[in-house]
């Protein structure tokens, strides 16, 4: 019978059973007679130790199967003598279907730099590193999905062509199929959008929140997770140009609610993670990040603080007045850069952090304006390592106040006149958020470059594969 790896490993009774498996080949070592592979499947970060005796096989097939082969053995599993595997597998029969060059193959013993894998990505899930951070991508997804699940939350799809820039702050690709090189132009020479395939300028989304509150306003609590697309201009360990985003959305829902609903969430995430994905937790915390299990737990064992923007500016000004280097400043009315938000959290509070009610100046149109005329309810929740890894608010229910900021901020309506309707016709108070996957992802895998937790990272000259 075929089994998975998994399924040897977890299995019981498995001593004595006949059995075929199939994977790659990651080392192989022995003596005159016997010969050790170590066989991998993908399916669990263990490998399958196949113990072959060397003179029952043909010496050239065996001389191939080197690091990298893909072959099929079946075999009897037995009790193991070595350290750290229950069950062996004694070949009976091996076929060898594919081979991998020793002289060419990039995925030998040796260990590896990020950097090194990161040019060879259409390689590098082969390795245990990336084997484990892609089963805990795909657990976290089923998590996501199953946590909205149960909580009556339906998933809705948002267009991925769109043409309203959601955030405003200009990081739109373009989609366009008119011929660049010579572009139809009209009378004040700018290119015409009318003979585009949409009869207009459209973009790549941002962010799928504008469609998001719509649907929330009729099914009463959506969400939303899908691809989004960001011209970011600089390399950062967190930032990609293409990257996933959930994004919850909620009719009557305060800023409270959302608070909770986040919190609860990650909550989720994370023990989602220890439960389903301990072996692999398991290896990251050895060879990536010795504090990767205790700060997970750590994180389910402590409310996150609530802190208010203006009382977090002043935590930040008396550190600096204390001698707290910063790398940019800090004043009542900035963002904040990762380094301010990583202090807040791992310096001062040491703890996770929702921060509230920023500034209007440097948050988007649509969040719900607070009656001291210069704050918003937004709340960024923060996180050791990476800052800020959510960021979210209550939006403005007022048509009047909704219409003024957009007019203010120079949001065209013809791009939102849809989004208006929502507040025209029963308006109510509502709230959402959005949680960068891959940044959920570098929490919980101890990875430190958000290029190593997407299968194909796209950054600044990097589109190849
Ligand atoms: P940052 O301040 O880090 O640039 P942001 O405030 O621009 O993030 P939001 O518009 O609030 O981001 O998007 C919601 C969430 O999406 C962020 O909290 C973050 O987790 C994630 N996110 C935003 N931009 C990126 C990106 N370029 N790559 C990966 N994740 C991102
Ligand atoms: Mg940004
Ligand atoms: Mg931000
Ligand atoms: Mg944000």
């Amino acid at each position: 019978k075929r089994l998975r790896i998994s399924d040897i490993v977890k299995g019981t009774d498995m001593v004595g059973r006949e059995a075929q498996v199939k994977g790659w080949v990651r080392t192989k070592r022995g003596s005159k007679n016997v010969a050790f592979i170590a066989l991998n499947d993908g399916s669990c970060i263990h490998n399958l130790q196949i113990v072959v005796d060397t003179e029952k096989f043909d010496e050239e097939l065996l001389k191939k199967i080197t690091t990298g082969a893909a072959i099929n053995v079946i075999g009897k599993l037995v009790e193991s003598q070595g350290k750290g595997q229950s069950v062996e597998m004694v070949a009976e029969k091996i076929e060898l279907y594919g081979v991998a060059d020793p002289l060419t193959y990039p995925l030998q013993k040796k260990g590896h730099t990020m950097e090194f894998l990161r040019e060879i990505a259409h390689l590098r899930p082969r390795t245990n590193t990336f084997g484990a951070v892609f089963r805990i991508r795909h657990n976290m997804a089923i998590a996501i999905h199953s946590f909205f699940h149960e909580k009556g939350f339906y998933y809705f799809h948002t267009p991925i062509i769109t043409a309203s820039d959601c955030e405003g702050a200009g990081q739109m690709f373009k989609v366009t199929t008119l011929d660049l090189d010579c572009p139809p132009r009209n009378d004040e020479g700018t290119i015409d959008f009318k003979h585009d395939f949409f009869g207009r300028h459209a973009n790549l989304t941002v962010s799928g929140q504008l469609e998001g509150e719509l649907a929330a306003m009729a099914l009463g609590s959506i969400y939303t997770f899908g691809p989004t697309f960001r011209a970011e201009n600089s390399n950062t360990p967190r930032h990609l140009a293409e990257f996933w985003m959930i994004e919850p959305e909620m009719a009557f829902y305060e800023i409270e609610d959302n608070m909770d609903l986040a919190e609860e969430f990650i909550k989720y995430l994370v023990k989602w993670a220890l439960d389903h994905c301990a072996d692999d937790i398991e290896f990251l915390n050895n060879m990536i990040d010795k504090e990767l299990r205790s700060r997970l737990e750590f994180v389910l064992q402590h409310d996150f603080v609530r802190l208010g923007y203006t009382e977090g500016i002043k935590i930040l000004e008396d550190a600096v007045a204390k001698g707290q280097k910063f790398e940019f400043p800090i004043y009542w009315g900035a963002d904040l850069a990762a380094e301010h938000e990583r202090y807040l959290v791992e310096q001062h509070f040491k703890r996770p952090v929702i921060l509230t009610d920023y500034p209007k100046e440097i948050k988007s149109f649509y969040m719900k304006q607070n009656d001291d005329g210069k704050t918003v309810r937004a709340m960024d929740v923060l996180f050791p390592k990476i800052g800020e890894i959510i960021g979210g608010s209550q939006r403005e229910e007022d048509y009047d106040k909704l219409l003024t900021r957009a007019n203010e901020m120079g949001v065209p309506m013809d791009d939102i006149w849809w989004y208006m309707d929502t507040r025209k016709y029963g308006t109510a108070p509502h709230s959402g958020f959005g949680l960068g996957f891959e940044r959920l992802l570098l929490f919980v895998t101890g990875m430190s470059n958000i290029r190593d937790v997407i299968p194909f990272p796209r950054t600044p000259n990097n589109a190849d594969f």
